[in-house]
């Protein structure tokens, strides 16, 4: 290992035992003894960012595009499990399905159609979270709850992802929206997934919190919070 390996290692491991620190505090906070599942989202970061997290016990990495994933994937492979969490274009479905673990954004019928033969032609069983939108502008990406619109409303992406042989329904994800109240968004969340849970009652991942809200996403019931900046520190460009 090199010196320069030895100061990230030092820097990623204090940034983890931070991120640990306040996980558990805001699970003390709201009387939680469940377990919350830390998400490390290394978009932007190289590959040995993500050997350094797995040696430090990080299980679950976190990736947003397909073109930066799928060779990360390929270095690292079966030592975390690799969550994809970006807007996901259908053609793109193929290439993500052989390498994600857990696909945290899907958000309409065709999308979960195009997954679903993609996991199919390798072979492969997929988790899959509806992302579900808070602001309710479909461009954002998201599955609209509440809305009978036949490829974009919840209830039909999840009923396509609960009907499809090679995905798994696991649950729901969401991001607050940009410059609303992490808290309010977070509340709202939380009563869909309790609405979600009575058509899916094992689909019970929420998926919500990042580096800067994940107090409230727990105390709002997130099982998993997907954290980037927190751990691998500010990112330089955009991603
Ligand atoms: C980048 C990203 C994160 C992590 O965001 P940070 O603020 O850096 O913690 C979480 N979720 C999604 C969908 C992301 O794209």
């Amino acid at each position: 290992m090199t010196a320069v390996d030895d100061t990230r290692r030092a820097e990623l491991a204090a940034n983890l035992a931070r991120v640990r620190a306040r996980i558990d505090a805001a699970r003390s906070a709201a009387a939680r003894t469940d377990e919350v599942t830390l998400v490390a989202v290394t978009k932007t970061y190289p590959a040995s960012d993500v050997a350094l997290l797995a040696d430090l016990g990080v299980a679950d990495v976190g990736e947003n595009k397909d073109q930066e994933a799928a060779p990360k994937a390929a270095g690292i492979g079966g030592r975390v499990r690799w969550h994809f969490v970006g807007q996901l274009q259908r053609n793109k479905a193929k290439s993500v399905s052989a390498y994600a673990d857990v696909v945290q954004s899907v958000d309409s019928v065709r999308l979960a159609a195009a997954l679903d033969r993609g996991a199919a032609g390798h072979g492969r069983v997929l988790d899959v979270l509806i992302q579900v939108s808070l602001d309710g502008d479909p461009a954002r990406g998201g599955a609209l709850p509440g809305s009978a619109d036949p490829d974009r409303g919840l209830g039909a992406a999840a009923a396509a992802v609960a009907g499809a042989s090679a995905l798994r329904l696991a649950g729901l994800m969401a991001v607050a929206p940009l410059g609303a109240e992490a808290d309010d968004a977070f509340a709202r969340l939380a009563a869909i997934a309790a609405d979600f849970r009575v058509d899916h009652p094992t689909a019970t991942v929420l998926s919500a919190g990042m580096s800067d809200d994940l107090e409230s996403a727990v105390s709002h019931g997130a099982t998993h919070v997907r954290i980037g900046s927190a751990l691998l520190g500010k990112r330089h460009y955009l991603g």
